[in-house]
């Protein structure tokens, strides 16, 4: 086993249950040492402080457990991702068996679940799995078959039936994605309509963004549905058109769904087609850049705008463009939004603090000069999961603002 010293007093982090180990954090190495090999981690005293993936970037240890001597062998698996489904049941999540269990849900959150590294969405039948670290990628097998097992002894036969990889454009480096490939690694499923608060969606996972859908919205959805009765509705940043489907259903006047991406409209226009019919007079597809639509648009034709950008920064030096892309947009729908609005505005960006996307909707209201008041704060639902002791696992960001 291959032993990772740390310097004097680096150990207090992981002393607080933190999960990642800097590199900087490391006095010395004993063995030879590859990306993503499990390695245990020791305090410069000798004391064994847990063990998990190693990696050549800056978090270069992503522990998997604190539990002293722990073997990571099918069992740790099998744990790990049976408390995973625990919890997803416990939030009813998962529907009754003989309704098919055809719903959408994280089950795997990286840290969240105590599985750094690791992601996994459910799309009824279908779970798709994202390694973003080369220690996951390699225990990708035993993971996709301690999955189905795990369904199997807690869900019954059936309910989940293929394991689909995705991890081409999530490894840390190049060359690691040019050598993957995304396939089945149990069964083979086909595309089928699956559930999200009732609401039909057909995620892509062969050709998707991500894993094939943003699953993290599902609570936010819900609210926008609560809000948009008899609203003129502006979707922008739409992708699959989650949110112009929820607030078509609660009941809006019209629904303009917007993304630069032809590709996402498609995906929009089949979804409402799926939940509405071939011909939904309410909604308006819209393929152009968001920030020149904004930028154009004339004042009032809106009264309810949610904007929902992909992560403006990836990391933190790239923090001060992200916070000017994120007042620009904010910007323009405070001056243009009818009086009595409601904006939804969202950072899904891991390096904007809350407090930093505040400031940034802040500043944006304030160069507005009209009256706004935050009626909720949002977050993440259940099943992305933040362990209190790795804060940076909260990386979704909203609030919604009442404009007079
Ligand atoms: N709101 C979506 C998720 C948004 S993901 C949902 O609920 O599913 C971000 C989307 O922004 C992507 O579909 C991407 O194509 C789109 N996008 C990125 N840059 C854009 C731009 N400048 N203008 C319009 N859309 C953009």
């Amino acid at each position: 086993m291959i032993k990772i010293i740390l310097h004097k007093g680096k150990e207090s982090s992981l002393g607080r249950l933190h999960p990642w180990v800097f590199s900087g954090a490391i006095a010395r190495i004993e063995g030879n040492v590859e990306e993503g090999d499990i390695v245990r981690v020791f305090s410069h005293r000798g004391e064994e402080l847990g063990l998990g993936h190693y990696a050549n970037g800056s978090i270069a240890v992503r522990i998997l457990s604190f539990v002293i001597g722990e073997q990571i062998n099918e069992d740790f698996w099998l744990e790990r991702l049976a408390s995973a489904l625990r919890l997803r049941m416990s939030c009813k999540l998962l529907r009754d068996k003989d309704e098919n269990a055809n719903n959408i849900y994280r089950l795997v959150h990286g840290e969240g679940d105590q599985l750094p590294g690791l992601i996994i969405d459910v799309y009824g039948r279908t779970a798709v799995m994202q390694a973003h670290s080369m220690g996951m990628h390699f225990q990708r097998e035993i993971i996709a078959k301690s999955l189905m097992h795990v369904y199997k002894e807690l869900c019954g036969n059936g309910v989940l039936e293929a394991v689909y990889y995705k991890s081409e454009g999530t490894l840390p480096t190049k060359e690691q994605r040019e050598l993957c490939s995304d396939s089945f690694l149990i069964g083979q499923t086909e595309q089928e309509v699956v559930y999200e608060n009732g609401v039909k969606f057909l995620p892509d996972w062969l050709r998707g963004q991500k894993t094939g859908f943003f699953v993290d919205q599902r609570d936010n959805r819900s609210l926008v549905e609560h809000y948009a009765r008899n609203r003129k509705v502006l979707n922008a940043f739409c992708y699959t058109g989650g949110f112009s489907l929820y607030a078509l259903r609660g009941g809006a006047e019209r629904v303009d769904s917007l993304d630069s991406s032809a590709k996402a409209m498609y995906l929009t226009e089949e979804h409402v087609r799926l939940n509405f019919g071939e011909h939904c007079a309410r909604h308006r597809s819209i393929t152009q850049d968001a920030f020149n639509f904004l930028d154009t648009m004339p004042e009032n034709e809106y009264d309810l705008i949610i904007l929902d950008p992909p992560a403006f920064a990836k990391h933190r030096k790239v923090l001060r463009n992200a916070l000017i892309g994120y007042r620009k947009i904010n910007t323009q729908a405070f001056e243009k939004i009818a009086s009595g609005g409601i904006l939804f505005t969202f950072s899904c960006s891991q390096a904007v603090s809350k407090e930093d996307f505040r400031l940034a909707v802040f500043s944006a209201a304030a160069a507005s000069g009209r009256h706004v008041r935050i009626l909720h704060q949002l977050t993440q639902p259940a099943d992305h999961p933040v362990s209190i002791y790795h804060p940076e696992g909260e990386y979704l960001k909203g609030l919604v603002l009442q404009v007079d």
